[in-house]
């Protein structure tokens, strides 16, 4: 049995905004809603402009993460708690969105031990900056806390961002973009063009790529891990895994069978059958597995 990498797809790619900005509320929204896309919102806790609209995107499927409390440097010599910053700034994003918070992005892409140590049993994963490798393979040991993005400036061309999509999918690959600003309104930072939003949208489009938010896909690539590693592990037909606290949402896994194999599979007693596509969708959450081999039958 196989569990399909990125939900089925050949590679993955997350658009993520930064700092809540006007023209996110305003522009990014609408365009992603017109390619029925859905993205990932780094807010921050000390900021609650557009707060309707959040809740609203949140709704509607796009993720709500977080960006800190304050959006500061913890520069020496000057006050800095990293457990407000991490997690007390979760819990309030969370009551007023009223939405699950699951991922974090470093303010500045500055990663530091104190916000690690935070993040690590209450967050799924954080998203870094522009390491010297923006292209995760998914064979690849990853740190949750690291993951790169590739980070997008004014003059970015819609050419450079179709290239990373085609490598993640020829790689089979997760690829992440950090955008701050849309052009058009606001003053926020780096803003891109409209047309090359728009642009790269329907590249997606051309290519066997999943476009999903930040979260679901570090939940679904951190979950293949774990079951993979219970298979791996097992010495009988139950396997069993333990769920970390933080995969507050559900999280399907696909699995297929080889053409030699003959399983059936049981979660908590509920038979799964194949579905129209010819994979068994397995619940992370469930923390369970049952593999009846009928050949040994
Ligand atoms: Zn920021």
């Amino acid at each position: 049995m196989r569990i399909l990498p990125w939900n089925g797809y050949e590679g993955a790619l997350s658009l993520t905004f930064d700092d809540g900005d006007v023209s996110q509320a305003k522009i990014a929204l609408r365009i992603l809603d017109g390619f029925k896309k859905k993205g990932t919102f780094f807010l921050t806790g000390k900021q609650n402009d557009f707060e309707e609209i959040w809740k609203k995107a949140w709704i509607d499927g796009h993720e709500l993460g977080n960006h800190s409390m304050r959006h500061k440097l913890p520069i020496a010599g000057e006050e800095y708690d990293a457990y407000e910053e991490v997690v007390e700034s979760k819990s309030l994003l969370e009551k007023r969105y009223e939405s699950a918070v699951l991922t974090y992005a470093y303010p500045y892409s500055f990663v530091t031990d104190g916000q690690i140590r935070c993040l690590q049993n209450t967050h799924i994963g954080a998203r870094a900056g522009d390491e010297e490798q923006v292209i995760l393979k998914y064979e690849d040991d990853v740190d949750w806390y690291k993951i790169p993005s590739f980070v997008a400036t004014s003059d970015t061309d819609v050419i450079t961002y179709k290239e990373l999509i085609e490598q993640a999918v020829e790689e089979k690959a997760w690829v992440v973009f950090m955008i701050h600003a849309i052009e058009g309104i606001g003053t926020g930072y780096e803003p891109i063009p409209q047309e090359v939003l728009k642009g790269v949208l329907a590249e997606t489009a051309k290519t066997n790529i999943w476009v999903a938010p930040f979260g679901e896909v570090c939940a679904y690539w951190r979950a293949q891990k774990i079951v993979e590693t219970a298979i791996r592990e097992n010495k009988t037909e139950n396997i069993l895994w333990d769920v970390p606290a933080f995969f507050e949402k559900r999280t399907i896994l696909k699995v297929e069978l080889d053409l030699n194999e003959e399983y059936q599979f049981f979660q908590n007693g509920r038979n799964i059958v194949k579905n129209a596509e010819g994979f068994y969708e397995i619940c992370f959450n469930e923390g369970t597995l049952q593999m009846a081999d009928k050949k040994k039958g």
